[in-house]
């Protein structure tokens, strides 16, 4: 709630929100995704296009009316749950906005600068010189171009854009809100886990690997999989320090993973060899 209290309308800010909230259903602007390898997955599983939006940081007025008219558009934004939408925007001249220590972009909610920053090198390999920003880029679900725009494009362009690369999209469609139910904790364990943070990777991957969508479960069973090979190393690493009885080096490895991994033999087998520690 403090969050929405802060938002005071604020269309960025009640995104954001709704995203932490973990609320996709009801996202107040366009939800752009935070790397193409997620953007391939969504759009691969969901059988929707992928729009990629090439705008420039530079001093360039239609990428600004871009973003101030068409982006907010209510109708656009009902309308988006039919894609996924990449941003590639390289530059941070918009400025950020804090909430609760973390900086998210004023621009594209509810990513990080650093998202789009990574993302702009998809836009670019597309454009090849071709066009400049802005530009949109329709993708098929493997990321292979439908067809692309350039210039100055209204909100009700952009859903003619949206119906014409959904009709040339095989499959039978899955909404937004059933994919996020696996998706969106999937996500967030692949950044912990990114970030070495075990514990709340392994219970996204747990999270994500209830639900009926195959490859999304999949997903979460090989990051399951991958993390119970980190667990099994470092207690490899605190047994060869327990050998030449070297304990005190042996009890980083051995509390991090009673903390961490207690999900796993590994931190089940490190809080028994704990345990004969603190007996002796
Ligand atoms: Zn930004």
């Amino acid at each position: 709630m403090t969050l929405l209290k802060l938002a005071g309308g604020s269309l960025v800010l009640s995104t954001l929100a709704a995203a932490q909230e973990g609320n996709p259903a009801a996202p107040t602007s366009i939800l752009w995704a935070s790397s193409w390898e997620s953007a391939l997955r969504e759009a691969g599983t969901r059988h929707v296009p992928i729009m990629i939006l090439v705008s420039s940081d530079e001093a360039c007025p239609a990428c600004r009316k871009l973003e101030a008219q068409t982006l907010p558009d209510p109708q656009l934004i009902a309308a988006s749950h039919d894609m996924v939408a990449v941003a590639a925007h390289r530059g941070r001249r918009h400025g950020t906005l804090e909430i609760g220590g973390s900086p998210r972009c004023k621009i594209y909610p509810p990513l990080e600068c650093a998202d789009h920053e990574r993302t702009a090198d998809v836009g670019l390999n597309f454009l090849r010189g071709r066009l400049a920003p802005p530009a949109m880029i329709w993708c098929d679900a493997s990321g292979r171009e439908l067809f692309k725009r350039a210039g100055y494009c209204s909100a009700s362009q952009m859903i003619e854009d949206l119906r014409a690369a959904l009709g040339r999209m095989p499959g039978s469609r899955i909404p937004r809100t059933t994919y996020a139910i696996q998706g969106v904790p999937l996500e967030r364990a692949e950044k912990a886990a990114a970030r070495r943070r075990w514990k709340e990777a392994i219970l996204g991957f747990m999270q994500a690997r209830e639900g009926p969508i195959a490859r999304l479960k999949k997903a979460a069973e090989e990051g399951l999989a991958e993390i119970a090979k980190v667990g099994e190393q470092l207690l490899k690493e605190a047994r060869a320090y327990l050998e030449i009885s070297d304990p005190e080096s042996a009890l980083p490895y051995l509390k991090l993973l009673v903390e961490e991994f207690d999900s796993f033999e590994s931190g089940r087998n490190a809080a028994s060899l704990l345990k004969k520690l603190n007996e002796k």
